[in-house]
């Protein structure tokens, strides 16, 4: 909070305003997303559709309930509650609590009965319900939660009605800890994301639009150790460690003007002496350093953590760095193929899709699904909850995703969800151009690895 005296500064919009422009204009003369394959069947498109309306007083209860009672990173035991106890209800199905190695993970699947891993395919739908500390559901994650629990519950009562020839498997995915962590990555070294062939979810937002750019983030901890000495008797004793923070940090002001346009880098200094009379012996920082491809991030991570030598060396400190004290995460690789198909299911709910492209990249920020995204073919469409002029981690977001807004999105949304789901394991063909996408963005990647 500023002091007594302080005030905040003004802060222009100008910037924002003609983004916006740009945005509007784009959309304007955009064409929304459309795909050549057919998908499922008619009919069980209509099953899946009329099952989420069915279900959607309980999708309704979901988002009102997390928004009323938000739970942060790792502790959302009664979100996590509530969304088990809805898909036991609805579907009979078994929810797994404490899933790939988190407590508040879930875990449930259908398969259809003559499912053979070998012949058939599996698609995962992802739930997140994680809320951000003090702003309580800014992100909508409680939107995200009913959409994925209404779009197993339909794909789940249309396997168990055997009213459907295609086959295949559902697996519903609960993920803890989005904000801030990679609770997604902490699920993958117990095997959340093996046996898949696609994963989907969705993620509230200002507008409909198919894919967004989300960057790639690693976290970085740097210490430099010196020696203390009296600051006034005898500083010519001492080697500061607050001197090669603040040298460091002034350089990853200065490497900014040589980064390419979509990386980012942020740091504070977390401890930086405790006395003006005592020459600091230790400092520590905190950095986030994010691109837009894996390997420019690979990239920007050796050219930051070279900075961080640099500064010792200049001040005859010795600093260790720590990547990674949570899991990276890589960039979304979003599969557009896919996204056609929930483009699609979108617009008959009346909602049109913008197409890829359409969000200026600056606006960009990270999200552990893009760990997922780079394993198995995935989407992660964004869905519109909060009006163009709401940012996402505001009150106004908030407000929006706890509304009829939010629970608008949820029954579009896990219409959506349902049904390019169930497109992918219908249609061979679709499934193909799915995987061959994939593959031309670079097969699949081990972010546990890639930057070791
Ligand atoms: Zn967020
Ligand atoms: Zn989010």
């Amino acid at each position: 909070m500023p002091g007594m005296n302080a005030s905040r500064p003004s802060v222009s919009t100008a910037f924002l305003d003609r983004l916006e422009a740009q945005t509007q204009a784009t959309m304007a003369a955009a064409e929304p997303p459309s795909t050549p394959f057919a998908g499922a069947p008619k009919a069980d498109r209509s099953h899946l559709t009329a099952t989420v309306e069915e279900a959607a007083g309980e999708l309704h209860r979901i988002v009102r309930t997390l928004h009323a009672d938000p739970e942060v990173a790792f502790e959302e035991t009664r979100s996590a509650a509530l969304l088990a106890e809805v898909i036991t209800n609805l579907t009979g199905a078994a929810v797994q609590t404490g899933a790939h190695g988190v407590p508040t993970a879930l875990r449930a699947e259908v398969a259809t009965a003559g499912f053979d891993p070998q012949r058939h395919r599996t698609v995962a739908v992802l739930s997140e319900y994680d809320a951000l500390p003090e702003i309580g559901h800014a992100c909508g994650h409680n939107v995200i939660a009913a959409t994925g629990v209404g779009a197993f519950v339909a794909l789940a009562r249309l396997i168990s009605s055997g009213s459907s020839q295609v086959e295949g498997k559902v697996v519903f995915l609960g993920t803890p800890a989005e904000e801030g962590h990679s609770g997604k990555e902490v699920m993958a070294a117990e095997g959340a994301w093996e046996g898949l062939d696609a994963a989907v979810m969705t993620h509230p937002y200002g507008y409909d639009v198919v894919d967004v750019l989300f960057i790639g983030r690693r976290l970085l901890r740097v210490t430099f150790t010196g020696q203390p000495a009296h600051a006034s008797a005898q500083p010519f004793q001492g080697r500061n460690a607050l001197d090669a923070a603040s040298l460091a940090y002034q350089a990853i002001g200065l490497l900014r003007q040589q980064m390419p346009p979509s990386d980012r880098v942020h740091a504070v200094i977390t401890d930086g002496g405790t006395r003006p009379s005592i020459i600091t012996d230790s400092s520590t920082m905190q950095l986030y350093v994010r691109s837009a491809y894996p390997e420019t991030l690979l990239d920007l991570s050796a050219r930051v953590e070279r900075i961080m030598h640099g500064a010792a060396m200049m001040t005859d400190t010795s600093v260790e760095v720590e990547w990674d004290h949570y899991p990276p995460s890589l960039p979304v690789r979003g599969n557009l193929t896919l996204g056609a198909h929930w483009a699609r299911s979108l617009a008959e709910r009346g909602r049109e899709v913008l197409p890829a492209g359409v969000v200026p990249d600056v606006l960009a920020a990270s999200t552990d699904f893009g760990n997922v995204s780079v394993r198995v073919p995935g989407i992660h469409p964004m869905i519109a909850v909060g009006t163009p002029d709401q940012a996402l981690h505001t009150r106004e977001f908030a407000d929006a995703a706890g509304g009829p807004r939010g629970e608008a999105a949820a029954v579009d949304g896990a219409i959506g969800l349902a049904h390019s789901a169930w497109d992918f394991l219908a249609d061979d063909e679709l499934a193909t151009a799915v995987a061959q996408e994939f593959a031309d963005a670079g097969g699949p990647l081990d972010p546990a690895t890639y930057f070791a």
